[in-house]
């Protein structure tokens, strides 16, 4: 009933101009028992669009999840796929679902995280609808008015999508997390049944890294170190200061393709997106790529022995000095 309404609403632009009716999917990234960050965000930026709200949740026994968004104040309804066949969460079995959802709700709107997962998922979608993905948004102007950046940040582009549905990717640290347990009260329903087994690909299996720090693109501060580091093992002064911090360790792709720490570390255009509370670049030059990744971040601390290094443009406290003293120093003080 509310679909053909809003689908009638959206065929008569002068009706859809007086009373614009929006109704968005927000697809959920999530281990089973619990939701990513960035989905928090992409249901604020989901609420920022106005309208109804739905949240697909497809997986393997995904019901704590589908619970925890049940609560959370502004959902409407709770779409639950349980199936062997989303094992991994991969998109070759997600898209199908997404597709069936889609045909029977009518969504004006389809969002995921700009997350590996949103990024390897939505861009099918949208080829799929035969509609134009707009990726990595980082505001809401109007329903259809998106703002993004271009050019490795270095530009930021505001732009109208005349598709009917809009497919879009949302960046986490760019919209405020929705709670959860926030008094919500959303319906719980079965998503549309089918056979979502992918003849394209099998899932095999996964390797998670294991870590007790916080997790890189959530942590409140971030300890980042690159090349100048010159070594892995001179990682493990970066290691101390966090700890002493509890902040997540990152890295520049200089320090990534050195060795030094592996790449689920990277901050930047091709790595994570961060926007700590603090942000503290280590012996990193800060290349347009990097700072891409992390620019945001509220209070920006560069260490570096080069006054003229590009990053203390962006620092709002730089300390020129050798690391291997500085940073110990740091460390021995807090
Ligand atoms: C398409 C593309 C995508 C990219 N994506 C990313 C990305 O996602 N993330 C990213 O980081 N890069 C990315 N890059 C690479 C980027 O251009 C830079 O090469 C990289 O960020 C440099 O890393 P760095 O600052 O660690 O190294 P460098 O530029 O070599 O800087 C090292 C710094 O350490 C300082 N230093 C050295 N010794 C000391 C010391 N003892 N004490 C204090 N300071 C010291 C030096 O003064 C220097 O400023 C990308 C590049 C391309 C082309």
């Amino acid at each position: 009933m509310f679909a053909t309404c809003a689908k009638t609403l959206r065929n008569h632009s002068k009706l859809s101009s007086l009373c614009r009716y929006e109704s968005t999917l927000v697809i959920a990234e999530h281990n089973n028992e619990s939701l990513a960050a960035i989905t928090q965000a992409t249901l604020t930026a989901a609420k920022k669009i106005g309208g109804d709200i739905t949240v697909l949740v497809a997986g393997t026994k995904c019901g704590p999840a589908a619970s925890a968004l049940s609560k959370a104040n502004g959902i409407n309804r709770v779409l639950v796929a349980e199936s062997d066949a989303f094992k991994g969460f991969t998109p070759e079995s997600l898209t199908p679902l997404i597709l069936q959802t889609q045909k029977q709700f009518n969504f004006s709107h389809i969002l995921a995280g700009a997350s590996a997962f949103g990024k390897a998922l939505l861009p099918r979608v949208a080829a799929k609808l035969d509609v134009s993905p707009v990726s990595d948004i980082i505001n809401i102007k109007s329903p259809d008015t998106f703002v993004r950046t271009i050019y490795a940040g270095n530009a930021v582009q505001t732009i109208k999508v005349k598709d009917n549905i809009k497919v879009l990717t949302v960046r986490g640290t760019s919209f405020e997390p929705m709670a959860l347990e926030s008094g919500g009260n959303a319906a719980i329903e079965q998503a549309p049944a089918g056979d979502y087994k992918s003849d394209l690909i099998e899932f095999v299996k996964q390797e998670l890294s294991k870590s007790d720090r916080p997790e890189l693109t959530s942590a409140k501060a971030v300890v980042s170190g690159g090349r100048g580091l010159k070594s892995g093992e001179n990682f493990k002064l970066l290691y101390a200061l966090a700890d002493k911090l509890n902040a997540a360790v990152g890295a520049s792709r200089a320090a990534v393709d050195a060795g030094y720490v592996p790449n689920d570390l990277q901050v930047g255009q091709t790595g994570k997106i961060v926007a700590p509370e603090l942000y503290i670049a280590v012996g990193i030059s800060g290349a347009i790529q990097h700072l891409a990744g992390m620019k945001d971040s509220k209070t920006i601390v560069a260490i570096n022995k080069d006054p003229e290094a590009p990053i203390f443009q962006v620092a709002d406290h730089g300390l020129v000095a050798d690391l291997f003293k500085a940073v110990p120093e740091l460390t021995e003080k807090l």
